[in-house]
């Protein structure tokens, strides 16, 4: 499915990593922002905002700059194809496996599968997918952030996503509420419903 994918890419874009919009108290370089100065802007090539850490600036390092993307901008239809949007496609039965979706230009570039139960408060995370020509740019970080704000206060474990060491090394990068369980699913009877499975 991904071959060829440099000849066909989805279109480019500004090559900056990303980061869930929230308040950041350092840039990628470990810098103190409220010290090192930052600049927000805006891609006007995808429409996103930007941060960037103007000490990394000013010393020339490298992601000094990045996208912000917000978590909350899931939405099923993007109002037009020029941009990096985050979309959530929900599941058509209740508890049932849904995704959130990282899309540029119209094309997905990454995403993840998604169980929620309102009714157990409990999510499980399965496995992260980002194409290859858009790795280690954050938005594998992106897409776990945006799952676990469709759930705030629940009980989250993840599927086996981390049994390769880049997997493993992606999984303790992550920011997990207390009491995750990453790699031992937790199912409820409800997800299990959707699964096919008999409870
Ligand atoms: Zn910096
Ligand atoms: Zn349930």
């Amino acid at each position: 499915m991904t071959a060829g994918l440099a000849g066909c890419s989805p279109g480019s874009d500004s090559g900056l990593p990303a980061r869930p919009a929230v308040r950041h108290v350092r840039c990628f370089n470990g810098h103190d922002l409220d010290i090192a100065g930052q600049t927000i802007s805006y891609d006007h090539s995808v429409y996103v905002p930007t941060s960037s850490c103007n000490l990394c600036q000013t010393l020339g390092l490298s992601r000094s700059a990045w996208f912000e993307i917000d978590l909350r901008f899931a939405h099923e239809t993007p109002p037009t194809q020029a941009e990096l949007v985050l979309i959530a496609r929900p599941p058509t039965t209740k508890a049932a496996v849904g995704q959130v979706v990282l899309q540029l230009r119209g094309q997905q570039i990454g995403g993840l599968d998604l169980w929620l139960c309102g009714i157990d408060r409990r999510g499980v995370i399965g496995p992260v997918r980002v194409d290859a020509s858009y790795r280690r740019r954050g938005f594998g970080t992106v897409l776990v952030a945006a799952a676990l704000a469709r759930g705030p206060r629940y009980r989250w474990s993840t599927t086996a996503i981390g049994e390769s060491v880049a997997g493993r090394a992606f999984c303790a990068a992550q920011c997990w509420p207390d009491g995750t369980q990453p790699s031992s699913p937790f199912y409820c009877s409800h997800m299990k419903l959707s699964n096919g499975e008999d409870v």
